[in-house]
């Protein structure tokens, strides 16, 4: 599902990642751990497409991401959701309105938006919740929402930076559970 061969990233002449070659299978669940600054968010940067690698490959599903062009990069984003610090919910939208946001942005009609995001609110448990606005919301269940959002276009491939960064234990419990359950219907988690 995921290669790297020999990827390298420099930001001038910093480097942030250095010769890293791994494998990740179609459905696995990977835990990427390292100190801040280890160049966790860039790898996933790379893999998302917002970065090019300086040296190396990437191939995500026998494609060389490397190598696409700017009108390549938004299909490949659609096979992959992100969770990241950097990506905020909008504050002045529902609940609803914020998961619904990546359909919306794909040109899905109305009526299978609803039924979408009925359903990904369900699985990860905040229905109750959907006319509020994200800041009438716990941190737990903000991170819910930022999930649902990730997942609404049902990828292949999730790609979450830090997700439990901001969450006490018992919190951080719940949403690797909620991982896990994503995971078993078959997307790939790292
Ligand atoms: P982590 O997510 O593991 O904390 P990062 O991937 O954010 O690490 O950063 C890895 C290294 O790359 C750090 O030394 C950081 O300062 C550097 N870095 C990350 N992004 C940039 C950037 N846009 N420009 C310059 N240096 C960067
Ligand atoms: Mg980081």
């Amino acid at each position: 599902m995921i290669h790297l061969h020999h990827v390298s990233k420099h930001y001038g002449q910093h480097p942030a990642l250095q010769d890293v070659t791994l494998a990740i299978g179609k459905g696995e669940f990977v835990w990427l751990t390292g100190p801040s600054g280890a160049g966790k968010t860039t790898l996933l940067r790379l893999l998302f497409g917002a970065e090019r690698p300086t040296e190396g490959q990437i191939v995500i599903q026998g494609r060389n991401i490397s190598k696409l062009s700017a009108r390549q990069i938004p299909p490949l984003r659609r096979t992959m959701g992100l969770i990241s610090h950097e990506l905020t919910l909008l504050p002045q939208k529902t609940v609803f309105d914020n998961v619904a946001l990546p359909l919306i942005v794909r040109g899905v009609g109305k009526r299978d938006i609803a039924q979408k995001v009925v359903v990904v609110m369900r699985a990860t448990g905040i229905e109750r919740h959907r006319d509020r606005q994200p800041g009438a919301l716990s941190a737990g269940e903000r991170q819910r929402v930022c999930i649902a959002r990730a997942i609404v276009n049902d990828p292949l491939i999730l790609l979450a930076d830090e997700p439990t960064g901001a969450l006490d234990t018992g919190l951080s419990l719940e949403i690797m559970a909620l991982l896990r359950t994503i995971q078993i219907r078959g997307t790939t988690v790292l």
